[in-house]
């Protein structure tokens, strides 16, 4: 069904009364790590949905390796096209605070190793998908290489804009949909503004359509026929880390199945949801039996 092109990181987590200034020490809880990285996130959430899941990335021969390979794994995706690069596995270095607020330092390790040439080596299984999808933290060649592949072998394209960076203009084109959450969309367009109006200036930049993700308050997707604003389920947040991963993997796996983008953003915005009742960003993804309705 889906092919996920991208990061593969350990989240090393550690909560802290307040954050250091240079030169201090500060003593913080104890150290959770936690399988993570927008790719890998991305293929465990659509494959619990029960998807046909590939993943091209790449990790380290570390521990971290190794602890990603098996979530990956646990989670029935394919990873004939997950490959070991020697050195670190990238890791989101991530402090939270008092109020559960992050800071984030991320070490891309191997995932800044990733190619053409590994997507070049990844061709069957990018030609069999039906849904072809990435996000930035893996460098853009590789992206734009994927972008190639997927379209020329008739694959839907779906780029997840996070986090920003320019994108050329070929890519763009064949993005449907562009998948931003609010923040990204302002740094797109230059400033925020009102969501159904910033999804119909995301088309004109260039994409097939456009979705923006809005937290709680659900999505706004637009294409050539139509915009459309589609609420959340109500459900009370525990933790909203990997909403976003959740939602595009949902998005993907049902564009693939053949749904109108209209109606594979509804059910998204059920496995957002669902996604943040549970603490974690992997560790929370749903079945479909556990969906809000
Ligand atoms: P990101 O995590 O990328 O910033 P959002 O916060 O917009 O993205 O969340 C992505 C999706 O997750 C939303 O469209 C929604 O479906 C779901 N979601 C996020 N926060 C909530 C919430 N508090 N209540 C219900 N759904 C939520």
């Amino acid at each position: 069904d889906v092919v996920v092109v991208g990061s593969v990181n350990a989240d090393l987590v550690v909560g802290v009364d307040r954050r250091p200034a240079p030169g201090e020490t500060v003593l913080g809880s104890d150290l959770a790590t936690h399988p993570g990285g927008k790719g890998a996130n991305q293929a465990v959430a659509a494959a619990r949905l029960g998807g046909r899941v590939g993943i091209v990335g790449r990790i380290g021969d570390d521990g971290h390796g190794a602890l990603l390979r098996g979530a990956l794994a646990g989670a029935g995706v394919d990873l004939a096209h997950l490959a070991v690069t020697p050195g670190p596995t990238g890791v989101a270095l991530i402090t939270v605070g008092p109020d559960g607020d992050n800071s984030i330092i991320v070490s891309p390790g191997a995932n800044a190793r990733l190619t053409p040439d590994d997507v070049a080596a990844a061709r069957d299984m990018i030609a069999a998908a039906a849904v072809v999808t990435f996000q930035l933290e893996v460098p853009m060649p590789a992206i734009e290489a994927a972008a190639r592949a997927a379209a020329s072998a008739g694959a839907r394209v779906v780029l997840n804009l996070s986090p920003t960076a320019p994108v050329p203009a070929e890519v763009l084109a064949l993005c449907d949909p562009l998948v931003v959450n609010e923040h990204e969309a302002a740094w797109l367009l230059g400033g925020p503004g009102e969501p159904e109006r910033m999804a119909r200036a995301l088309l004109r930049s260039g994409p097939r359509s456009a979705v923006i993700t809005l937290g709680a308050d659900g999505v706004v997707v637009a294409d050539a026929e139509a915009t459309a604003t589609i609420p959340s389920p109500k459900v009370e947040a525990v933790d909203t880390t990997g909403a976003g991963d959740a939602f595009t993997a949902a998005l993907c796996l049902r564009l693939a199945r053949g749904d109108a983008l209209p109606d594979a953003a509804r059910y998204a915005t059920r496995v957002g949801a669902a996604a943040v009742r549970k603490p974690g960003a992997q560790t929370s993804y749903p079945t479909p039996g556990d969906l809000p309705d």
